[in-house]
């Protein structure tokens, strides 16, 4: 929106899901500043560190991809191109493979940070024209159990919260999540609201004491992969007390007494044991919980990101349902999202599994009706790869050929190594994306410069349903261009109808027709309202409407009876990587405060380094002192897929047993370490596909000098 002559823009932050608001300031000599946007109902103002330095990124044109480079043959080097040499080649290589081999001998692997209006370009080109459902992101590796978890509870992929219900809620279960740092600007609401109200309770489940717990009455420091053992005990407590909604059970659930005689068998006493904390912990816990009128349950990637994800999701939900505390004020099982428009890619279908406004790629009619508004024959039955998928099918020689957009797979993806195999056999790589010397970019055959935040129009929506329109404020610099222009000419090199659009708006407008009478229904929506009104949460069927910040109000729900299921969770117990006697540790991997994913753009921003600055190893005094290992000691975290040099942070706030090692550092920043996912394993959860990135088997020795 233009507030000041051309000078001052809103915006959105482009790092995590919480989607803060931000006003930026272009002066005279083009020079940006920015600052929270006050009156915006996310952030009211405020900013994290990685938000508030934003605008260094936009300045920082060093490894900035300013052309198309392109290479002829395998070993030959890159030399830069024009746009028309780089797409004639591009869609000359991609008829050749499709003719020659199949639709399904190609794959698009694209990510949460790109804009609404690009998700949905990609997914139609690919699904649409290409002929293959092969197009995942890297959200795969983030939310996947979630949507999941959603759509067997709920009957669809609804986050049913609004932030608002924050202030409205007295007690919070947040699990498997570090929001103070990973969700700052959420958590500071969260924290603003107990300091106003001592009496909230805030629960904490993690293995690790993080920066989170700070703001704990209870912190349930369980072993890692025991979540599912815990949720059931918390749920035969709160039955056993008479703590549960047994009017809204009767009348609006299914399965509650076949969850009920399941979680009754579960031993208490066993359940801590399992769990490694007191059942005096526990019970408190679901005292918390069953006193509760607002009760809202918060988790990330310590769920998701399991071989059981989405079972942990599902249990979790469950302690909603039984509880009654899910369709009103202050209530509701609320997954964080990772990216900042991770919820908008879902929206769109921009998964392997998905098809666009939350159809059913499993439904021939719903696919109909997709062809039908693209105006081809047919979308693909079968599922594509997804995102580990993708890498297998190109290490076995049945894809050919990948175009990578926005994301840094060879940092990011578990088991690296294999990733690193995998492109190098690869007959052509496309990597799209505004650094040239990121770990994923030195494999690319063509390499294409795209427009990054501020350079670029769209929209996305962020964790709680909100959809935000961001401005375009400078040019790109040299000649890279938005991502939905690339597309959009390649598909016409392709020979594909369809992708003739005046603008970014009219790309939206066309999606926002495609979601007409779906769930997700945003047929009332465009720019100018975007603009004009604000960020808005979807569903928005009619022009004149406010949004819907609640979901479930009227407590019916999205399944064929209309009733929410409560499922019954048979396993519990771990399916990780099993330990071993020469790799006993428990390897766990997350994020830190003031770096983003793989630092393609925050390892740039010197301020954003004063935080930490280089990678290191938690370890507990129990694990390191048998192993010599001392404070600041250069250590070796090793297992049979790779190993990593860094120096060991000695803290009783991780469980003995478990090491952490953030997940940011790759070979381009890391140097000496490598990467993270060199030890990280090929494990999925087997509905949501998500890899288990917080349990793997490694050893770690005291690195001594040859
Ligand atoms: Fe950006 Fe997230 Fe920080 Fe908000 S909390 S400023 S969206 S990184």
């Amino acid at each position: 929106m233009l507030l000041n002559r051309a000078e001052s823009y809103k915006t959105t932050c482009s790092y995590c899901g919480v989607g803060c608001g931000i006003i930026v300031h272009k002066d005279s000599n083009g020079r940006i500043s920015i600052e929270g946007d006050k009156g915006h109902p996310v952030n009211r103002g405020m900013l994290c560190s990685k938000g508030m330095n934003l605008h260094y990124t936009v300045a920082d044109q060093t490894d900035r991809l300013l052309y198309p480079q392109m290479r002829w043959g395998k070993n030959q080097p890159r030399q830069r191109v024009d746009w028309e040499v780089a797409l004639n080649r591009a869609a000359a290589v991609f008829k050749t493979l499709i003719s020659k081999y199949g639709p399904d001998s190609v794959g698009f692997y694209i990510s949460g940070q790109c804009l609404t209006e690009e998700y949905y370009l990609v997914n139609k080109l690919v699904k649409g024209f290409i002929g293959t459902n092969n197009i995942d992101t890297n959200s795969r590796l983030c939310m996947s159990s979630a949507v999941a978890g959603y759509k067997m509870a709920l009957g669809e992929d609804a986050v049913p919260i609004s932030y608002d219900d924050i202030e409205l809620a007295d007690c919070f279960f947040i699990a498997g999540a570090n929001p103070a740092w990973c969700h700052p600007i959420l958590f500071r609401r969260i924290e603003q609201h107990k300091q106003k109200n001592p009496q909230i309770k805030v629960i904490i489940v993690d293995p690790r004491k993080t920066q989170s717990c700070a703001l704990a009455d209870l912190h349930l420091q369980i072993r890692p992969g025991t979540d599912i053992v815990l949720y059931q005990a918390i749920a035969r407590i709160l039955i056993e007390n008479g703590a549960i909604d047994q009017e809204f059970i009767a009348r609006h659930t299914e399965g509650y007494a076949s969850f009920r005689a399941s979680v009754m068998q579960t031993s208490l006493e066993e359940a801590a044991s399992v769990c490694d904390v007191t059942l005096q912990d526990i019970r408190k816990a679901a005292t918390f919980i069953g006193n509760a009128k607002g009760f809202i349950s918060m988790w990330a990637m310590g769920l998701n990101q399991s071989v059981v994800g989405v079972k942990k999701n599902v249990a979790l939900i469950n302690l909603s349902l039984i509880t009654g505390h899910i369709g009103k004020p202050g209530s509701g099982p609320f997954s964080l999202t990772g990216q900042p428009n991770a919820m908008g890619g879902r929206e769109v279908g921009g998964m392997a599994n998905l098809l666009a406004a939350h159809r059913d790629l499993t439904n021939t009619e719903h696919r109909k009706e997709v062809a039908a508004f693209w105006g081809v024959d047919k979308v693909p039955e079968k599922p594509g790869l997804t995102a580990t998928q993708m890498i297998d099918a190109l290490h076995e020689g049945k894809m050919k050929a990948i175009w990578i957009i926005c994301t840094n797979p060879l940092v990011s993806l578990p088991n690296a190594t294999m990733a690193d195999l995998a492109l190098k056999k690869a007959k052509f790589v496309v990597v799209q994306d505004i650094s040239m010397n990121s770990d994923t970019a030195q494999y690319a055959d063509l390499l294409l410069p795209a427009a990054g935040w501020l350079e670029k129009e769209g929209t996305m929506t962020n964790a709680d349903r909100r959809i935000s329109h961001l401005s375009k404020v400078v040019e790109a610099p040299g000649e890279a261009l938005p991502d939905s222009e690339i597309i959009c000419r390649f598909a016409k090199k392709m020979g594909y109808h369809g992708f003739d659009f005046k603008d970014a708006a009219e790309i939206y407008l066309e999606h926002c027709q495609l979601t007409k009478g779906t769930n997700i229904d945003v047929s009332g929506l465009n720019y100018k309202i975007l603009k004009n009104k604000g960020t808005m949460q979807w569903p928005v069927p009619l022009s004149n409407q406010k949004g819907t910040p609640r979901l479930f109000t009227d407590k019916r729900f999205y399944t064929v009876s209309g009733k929410a299921q409560i499922h019954t969770i048979d396993d519990g117990f771990n399916l990780s990587e099993p330990l071993t006697t020469t790799y006993p540790l428990i390897l766990t991997t997350g994020r830190i405060r003031d770096q983003w994913h793989t630092m393609t753009r925050t390892g740039k921003v010197n301020k954003l380094k004063q935080h930490i600055s280089k990678p290191f190893l938690e370890i507990h005094p129990i694990d390191a002192i048998p192993r010599q290992i001392a404070e600041g000691d250069s250590v070796i975290v090793s297992n049979k897929r790779g190993s990593v040099s860094v120096s060991a942070v000695l803290t009783e706030d991780i469980k003995p047993g478990v090491v952490f090692l953030p997940m940011h550092w790759g070979r381009t920043f890391g140097k000496d370490f490598s990467r993270t996912n060199n030890l990280t394993n090929s494990l999925l959860d087997p509905s949501s596909k998500q890899p288990d990135f917080k349990f793997s088997a490694v050893e770690v020795k005291k690195y001594v000098k040859p």
